[in-house]
């Protein structure tokens, strides 16, 4: 409680009775002194006397002011008792106020507080008594260390918080010691003096700051979240109890490409999903989306599981929804198209190999071999029928999962094995030791004379894949094909040992043309061709290579002809060929077809016979040279003529030459004779007919000696002008030979007369024709005077 004033009746009443004592006396002393001084001036007295007269007013003035203080006093009295009453309620009231609150004078100086405005000023060591004054509080709690704002600069502190509290503004809040905080309101009060209120809000600070924190926590949490949905590979879609849609990641958002976001939150499940259906999402509803729309709404909320959903952008979505306890409904939706289309290729590559493993079964059903499979614990784990047709008495259904070794004792004990027989144990730890290798085939002989053929092969896996194959028909076979190939080895023998003993070279070659056999004889007739002379070599190698060695004397130097024509001899193989080989020898080459399209080659060294031939050649060319030529002249007789005659009429009638003949009489030889001797006239026909053979040029002309002293040229393809020059060539050759005949009435040397006939062979003619037409002009050389020539004409 504040300090009680003196009772304002009593004090007022002495000050005013001593004023107006005072004042009463004085007034009177002055006014009395003011008149009884005539001396003074006028205007001193009237001062003095009004003063003096003040001074009275004023002592009755104060008087009256005293009674009126008494009365005023009683009103006081009771007045003071009323505000006493009502201070004290009030400082009841501010003891229990929870706010530290403090009245402050006009002077700034402390006139009330009640003690929480001690306990919340902190640092006020000294007791805050009234009459302090605020700024001496402040002081003392900034210098304290207290207040946290002030520690570092107390003095600008200081001033700065005087100055906001002379002019008070809103309220401020402040730091101290202990993380206390203070709200501090200041308010003016009329009349002057400040009333102070100390609120301690520490505990609000704290909440507000566990708040704020609470705030922060809350957004980052929020933002994590946010971020974390975005950051979901699932779309997300939260709605609110009234099924509107209030949050979806960005995932979700790229779902609605049709609807942006912001319009779309808000909108109610059943809005969003009718904006979907416009769009033709999902693709199901099409056709049917109200009743789509009405069963989707009908399930909200209780959808009984994950949805599966298509959409036409061909993206597959798994879809999610739960409702939260708090009436929230959750929708997730993930893009499962990749795993749709992984699973749709899961299950097309399950299909195939279903497909492949029928197959494989069918196809192993299918194969006509015994098909067993062992798994990696050599359990029959896969037979076909064909194994249970193969072996009959044993039922691979029962034995199926049993083990190899328990099939193996099944059919040992029974018999079935014959080379097991007295060994079944030793047998079968060999047949186990062999089951397990890696790849291998056996041949088993079974009871009922049967063979079977057993391939076995280890998997990858471990597994042993066994097939067998029963191949009792092949061995019979075989044992048959030996007893063939014995045979045939043995007819081969025969027919090499035959081949042998031929004189002849032989050669065998197939329908390919490679030699299949020959002889050692057929080597020994070509010893430079010998070397390629094996089995395997066609004709064509080994004629090449006898004709590049030069086996064959023929194709040296025209190697590629000689073989073209060797070869085509040796395709046709339907004529003998005849060869010369070096050193004289010759060989007669008789190929012929064999009916498998082979060739049959016979070679014979024909040697001998071709120089027998050769021999006998030149005897009748010498024998058919002397028969047409003459004794006497040497020259062609007149067969040769004849021969030739014929040869040329007819070749130059194919060709419609012009045939030219020279009829050579020589004139009176029979006065020669007479006048030399016979002899001596042989002699000159001899030197004539020597002269009349250089005078033909051509090798197809000739000179014969027609009979007697007569002689002929035939002359074919040549006209008659070159004819005549022909004959006078004979003409002039006689003369320059000069042959005495001194007894001829025509000139003292030989001389002749000569018919000259030419003519084109007619078809149907004879070559008479052509002589006869020489004669006749040799006729009439004779009948002219002989010693000249005389062409034929045809008007003759
Ligand atoms: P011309 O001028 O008319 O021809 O008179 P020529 O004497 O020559 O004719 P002729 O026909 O009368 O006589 C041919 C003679 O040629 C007769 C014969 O003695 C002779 N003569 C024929 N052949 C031979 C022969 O081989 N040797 C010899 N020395 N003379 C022969
Ligand atoms: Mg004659
Ligand atoms: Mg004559």
């Amino acid at each position: 409680m504040p300090p009680q004033p003196a009772p304002l009746p009593l004090r007022g009443q002495l000050l005013v009775r001593l004023v107006a004592g005072i004042c009463g006396a004085g007034g009177l002393g002055l006014l009395t002194w003011a008149l009884a001084r005539q001396s003074m001036d006028p205007a001193m007295r009237l001062a003095s006397a009004g003063a003096g007269l003040a001074l009275v007013a004023s002592a009755v003035l104060c008087w009256w002011l005293s009674l009126r203080l008494l009365a005023m006093h009683a009103t006081a009295r009771a007045a003071q008792d009323a505000a006493q009453r009502a201070t004290n309620q009030l400082c009841a009231t501010l003891d229990i106020l929870p706010d530290g609150l403090a009245i402050y004078d006009a002077d700034d100086r402390l006139v009330l507080c009640n003690p929480r405005y001690r306990e919340v000023s902190p640092g006020t060591t000294m007791a805050v008594d009234y009459g302090t004054r605020f700024e001496d509080v402040l002081r003392r709690a900034a210098e304290s260390g207290h207040i946290v704002a002030a520690r570092q600069d107390t003095n600008a502190w200081l001033a700065d918080r005087m100055a906001r509290h002379r002019s008070p503004g809103q309220p401020e809040v402040q730091e101290v010691e202990g993380d206390r905080w203070m709200l501090i309101t200041e308010r003016l009060q009329e009349g002057g003096g400040m009333v102070v209120l100390r609120t301690d809000i520490t505990d609000a600070v704290h909440k507000e700051r566990a708040l704020k924190q609470a705030l922060h926590d809350a957004e980052r949490a929020e933002r994590s979240l946010r971020e974390a949905v975005n950051a979901m590979p699932a779309g997300l879609d939260i709605y609110d109890e009234q099924d509107r849609l209030v949050l979806c990641n960005d995932q979700m958002a790229r779902l609605r490409p049709h609807l942006p976001v912001a319009e779309s939150l808000g909108k109610t499940y059943e809005e969003l999903l009718r904006e979907g259906l416009r769009y033709g999402i999902p693709e199901e509803a099409t056709g049917q989306e109200e009743l789509w729309l009405a069963h989707e709404l009908a399930i909200r909320g209780h959808r009984p599981g994950p949805e599966v959903r298509h959409y036409p952008n061909g993206t597959w979505m798994h879809m999610h929804e739960c409702r939260t306890p708090s009436g929230m409904t959750v929708c997730v939706r993930l893009d499962i198209s990749d795993l749709i289309e992984q699973r749709q290729k899961v299950e097309a590559a399950r299909q195939e190999s279903q497909r492949m493993r029928q197959l494989l079964e069918r196809a192993v059903e299918a194969l006509p071999v015994g098909i067993e499979i062992f798994d990696e614990q050599d359990r029959l784990v896969l037979y076909n029928q064909q194994l249970s047709r193969m072996y009959p008495y044993i039922d691979y259904a029962e034995h199926l999962g049993k083990g190899f070794v328990d099939i193996l004792r099944y059919s040992v004990s029974r018999g079935l094995i014959p080379s097991a027989k007295g060994r079944e144990e030793a047998w079968i730890a060999e047949r186990l030791s062999e089951h397990g290798s890696s790849t291998s085939t056996l041949v088993q002989r079974l009871s009922d004379g049967r063979w079977i053929n057993i391939y076995e092969t280890r998997t990858p896996e471990n597994y042993v894949v066994a097939v067998r194959l029963d191949i009792t028909n092949l061995i019979e076979q075989r044992q048959a094909l030996e007893a063939a190939q014995q045979a045939a080895q043995q007819a081969r023998q025969l027919l090499q040992d035959a081949v042998e003993s031929l004189p002849e070279g032989f050669a065998l070659f197939d329908a390919e043309d490679k030699l299949v056999v020959c002889n050692a004889q057929y080597r020994r007739l070509y010893p430079i061709s010998a070397p390629m002379i094996v089995p395997g070599s066609t004709f064509e190698q080994i004629a090449r290579y006898g004709a590049e060695r030069g086996q064959y004397p023929d194709a040296v130097g025209n190697e590629e002809a000689w073989l073209a024509q060797r070869m085509a001899d040796h395709r046709a193989a339907n004529h003998a060929v005849l060869q010369r080989l070096p050193e004289g020898r010759w060989l007669q080459a008789d190929e012929r077809r064999t009916p498998q399209g082979g060739i049959a080659g016979v070679r014979t060294d024909v040697t001998q016979l071709v120089r027998k031939e050769q021999e006998l050649a030149a005897a009748n060319a010498k024998l058919a040279l002397l028969s047409t030529t003459d004794g006497v002249t040497g020259i062609g007789n007149r067969r040769r003529f004849d021969e030739r005659l014929a040869t040329e009429w007819m070749r130059c009638g194919r060709h419609q030459l012009p045939l030219a003949v020279i009829l050579i009489d020589i004139d009176h030889f029979k006065l020669y004779n007479d006048h030399y001797g016979h002899l001596a006239g042989d002699e000159c026909l001899r030197r004539v007919a020597q002269l009349l053979q250089v005078t033909i040029r051509r090798a197809d002309e000739v000179a014969a000696r027609y009979g007697g002293e007569e002689f002929v040229l035939l002359l074919p393809d040549l006209p008659l002008p070159e004819a005549v020059t022909v004959a006078e060539r004979c003409m002039a050759s006689l003369r320059e030979a000069a042959l005495a005949h001194p007894r001829s009435p025509t000139a003292p040397y030989i001389t002749a007369s000569m018919g000259i006939a030419s003519l084109v062979p007619r078809p149907g003619t004879s070559s008479d024709t052509l002589v006869h037409a020489a004669d006749a002009a040799l006729y009439r050389a004779k009948y002219g005077g002989r010693n000249r020539f005389e062409v034929f004409t045809p008007a003759q």
